[in-house]
């Protein structure tokens, strides 16, 4: 093992709960509004933040009930490792279950709970809350950026 990290070390399935949640580097970029093809089954997301995310910290406001609250918030499980392909490429989940390294941003990395944001990776500021925006005017506002 020498001085490898748990996620250099450890398998996603192997990991505790509490390692699993900490390899959310919070960018927020999964709470954008996302729409899928259903011909092709191609997702592509859009600048609109689901109506939970905080805009300050890109942050879930009620993570323990967003599941119902939010009735298409996906809740990620290492049963699911090889379905992340709709994840951003960014995603430190992604990252992992493709067997790719963390960023240097990732706050595990880092050792600096911002660096997400500073390092221009979050949604931070960059899109409008879901409440501002009429569902049917979603497409409007499909982007390229997380990808
Ligand atoms: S895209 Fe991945 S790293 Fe970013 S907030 Fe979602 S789960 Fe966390
Ligand atoms: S409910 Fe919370 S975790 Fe789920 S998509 Fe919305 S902001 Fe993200």
């Amino acid at each position: 093992m020498g001085d490898k990290r748990f996620w250099e070390s450890k398998h996603l399935k192997e990991m505790s709960e509490e390692e699993w949640e900490s390899l959310c580097d919070g960018c927020g970029k999964c709470c954008l509004i996302k729409l899928e093809d259903i011909d092709s089954g191609n997702v592509f997301y859009s600048n609109v933040g689901c109506k939970l995310i905080n805009e300050d910290t890109c942050q879930c406001n009620n993570y323990p009930q967003r599941r119902e609250l939010v009735s298409d918030c996906v809740r990620l499980t290492p049963a699911d490792i090889d379905n992340f392909h709709w994840l951003p490429s960014t995603c430190a989940y992604r990252l992992l279950a493709e067997n790719k390294p963390l960023e240097w941003w990732h706050p595990l990395v880092s050792g600096e709970s911002d660096s997400v944001h500073r390092a221009g990776m979050s949604i931070k500021g960059r899109f409008i809350p879901e409440q501002n925006v009429h569902p049917d005017d979603f497409q409007e506002h499909i982007i390229t950026w997380v990808d």
